[in-house]
């Protein structure tokens, strides 16, 4: 049993985790977000949402001024009280949203993929695909380093865009509902590791670290956390780690936020 007095750090994905992949409802959780927040354990929300959807929805959380992981770990959001960091507020990994959209706008002229990115559409749009309100939605545009898109091809034309993508020195990344290209060198595995380091120079100890996620993306977090919560979830393929990976993992069997209590508690025991 895992103690809220240990130095902790929770780590979290969005959707089918702690907000309900339908109503985005995270009621069932709110007992556990309280006891964090009274104990001032940082839970630092991670996806691939853009950093001004995240920040919307971190205040709703009440977890205003914690670090976020923003567009699959290509952007961070640092702690608010880290004002003299070189690159507070944001930091972004790589190769900038511009950029990136230029590469594969390239890549589409010359190749003729099919497919639709966010920057091709208005927001009533991204509204009808995600079930977001247009407020909501037009947060969902204000991309930094990465483009999210809908695929329209076969495989094996994925499979030569992927390729051309790695050559240029990005990477194209399956998420629940979309498919995101950002550089290569992000992930969120190596934003939450970044995290970690600048909270052990602070707290001048190694923090203790607890992962929770429902979707194949999420393996890689998971994977370095020391205890990683699995949400049931609707991926036919579910979460599968690395057969080395030392992580010490409880799977719920509960979907997204009650999964969410469910986890924590199987830890921590009740809130
Ligand atoms: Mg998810």
């Amino acid at each position: 049993m895992l103690s809220l007095d240990a130095p902790l750090l929770i780590f979290t994905d969005l959707d089918g985790t702690l907000l309900d992949s339908h109503t985005y409802d995270w009621q069932p959780a709110a007992a556990w977000l309280a006891r964090l927040r009274e104990k001032n354990i940082p839970l630092i929300l991670c996806s691939s949402k853009t950093a001004a959807e995240m920040l919307h929805i971190q205040k709703l959380l009440g977890l205003q001024g914690l670090p976020l992981i923003a567009e699959n770990g290509a952007v961070v959001e640092l702690d608010s009280r880290w004002p003299t960091h070189p690159d507070f507020p944001r930091q972004i990994a790589g190769a900038s949203h511009a950029e990136i959209s230029a590469v594969i706008n390239k890549l589409r002229t010359r190749s003729s993929f099919k497919f639709t990115t966010f920057d091709d559409v208005d927001e009533s749009t991204i509204a009808e695909w995600t079930g977001l309100t247009h407020a909501q939605a037009s947060l969902t545009r204000l991309h930094e380093a990465s483009v999210t898109l809908i695929w329209r091809d076969s495989d094996d034309r994925m499979a030569d865009f992927t390729r051309q993508l790695n050559d240029l020195g990005l990477q194209f990344v399956q998420g629940a509902r979309f498919w995101h290209v950002l550089d290569a060198s992000a992930g969120k595995d190596q934003a939450a590791n970044g995290l970690i380091d600048l909270y052990q120079r602070q707290w001048k100890r190694r923090p203790v670290t607890v992962g929770l996620g429902d979707g194949p993306n999420d393996a890689p977090l998971l994977e370095a956390m020391d205890y990683a919560v699995i949400v049931k979830g609707l991926s036919r393929e579910g979460v599968i780690l690395r057969p080395d990976s030392t992580v010490q993992v409880y799977r719920t069997q509960r979907e997204g936020p009650e999964g969410w209590d469910e986890g924590m508690t199987h830890f921590f025991a009740t809130p």
